[in-house]
């Protein structure tokens, strides 16, 4: 067996093919196409896709819960099947669904991980682990009677006991609040600067947009994107300007027609516009030439849904 100590990449994928088998409660589903992915060592590195697009799919492959149907996948330099045990045990997995044991204390459920890891009792860092994720408080207590935002940490904890080179989070703040998304981000962030390459999913642009360097767009389980956080962010020419104006609307005037304008209601107009072609000022201005005045204004990045209609389009 090869030794792999640092390899170029943290997880290297190679035309990952998966299809489900129907069931007597669901049809059958290919839910993965033949993937293609280098995640690079040291990276915080985003798997962005719809529900529905793979991504629990490909990291419950890494993590060794799903079975893949063809193609390779390699942790650190280990097969995830042929070598399973190392390649487990260089990957740390939050999942998607959190399945917590509200019976125990978060105390009991890191040394009981630390334990199914063979983590030695001298090399356990739970209390380190517990303060890291602001859970110092709540170290003896109940599981059950922690909030969602608390388990969400703990899950993160419970992934890295065995302090293993990559973290894997699937959507690990949805559903979770502003300021908990955050303190989740630094923590991110701090292990990342300790040398982790993390890998995580979300259907959230912002979260990818904050966090990652490198981006890969999952959509029906194939690989519409894989760039550098600056390139793909360049390659998104779509933005939304939403205007309030001072009086009642009829009828839009044909030259706003002709600039892509939209009436949402009797006050209120919008437009989706490429910065790169058209100015705001000139959709702006375009108002005052038709004799509406600017009561208010906003405008909106496209979301992510927008992107993969961009890249879709550009790619199909
Ligand atoms: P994502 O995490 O991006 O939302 P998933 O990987 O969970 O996507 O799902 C990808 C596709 O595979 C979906 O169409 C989903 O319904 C299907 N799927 C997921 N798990 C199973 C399963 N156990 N059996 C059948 N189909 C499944
Ligand atoms: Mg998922």
């Amino acid at each position: 067996m090869t030794e792999p100590t640092h390899p170029a990449n943290a997880v290297d994928i190679t035309g990952l093919v998966k299809t489900y088998r129907s069931t007597k409660g669901r049809p059958g589903k290919q839910a993965l196409k033949g993937i293609d992915l280098a995640i690079p060592r040291g990276s915080i590195f985003g798997l962005l896709g719809p529900n529905g697009a793979g991504k629990s799919t490909l990291i419950n492959i890494l993590a060794g819960l799903v079975v893949k149907t063809s193609g390779e996948a390699k942790i650190w330099g280990y097969d995830v099947e042929s070598q399973s045990r190392m390649a487990r045990s260089s990957i740390g997995v939050v999942p998607q669904e959190l399945n917590l044991d509200a019976f125990f204390t978060p105390r009991e459920l890191l040394e009981l991980q630390a334990g199914l890891y063979g983590v030695p009792a001298g090399e356990r860092r739970t209390d380190e682990l517990l303060k890291a994720v602001d859970l110092t408080d709540k170290a003896n207590a109940y599981a059950r009677t922690l909030s969602g935002g608390m388990r969400r940490r703990l899950m993160v904890a419970k992934a890295m006991v065995h302090s293993p080179p990559v973290l894997v989070l699937d959507e690990p703040t949805a559903g979770v609040d502003v300021e908990l998304r955050k303190s989740l981000w630094e923590y991110v962030r701090a292990l990342n600067a300790k040398g982790v390459t993390v890998l995580l999913t979300t259907h959230y642009l912002e979260e990818a947009q904050e966090l990652c360097d490198r981006i890969a767009i999952i959509n029906n389980g194939e690989l519409v994107a894989n760039d550098t956080k600056a390139n793909l962010l360049r390659r998104i020419d779509n933005k939304k300007l939403t205007i309030a104006v001072d009086r009642d609307l009829t009828d839009l005037p044909p030259a706003l027609t002709a600039q892509g304008w939209e009436k949402l209601d009797a006050r209120h107009l919008t437009v989706a516009y490429k910065p790169s072609q058209t100015p705001v000022g000139a959709l702006l201005s375009a108002l005052g030439e038709n004799g509406l005045g600017i009561a208010d204004l906003s405008t909106e990045e496209t979301d992510l849904e927008d992107i993969f209609l961009q890249l879709t389009r550009r790619v199909g």
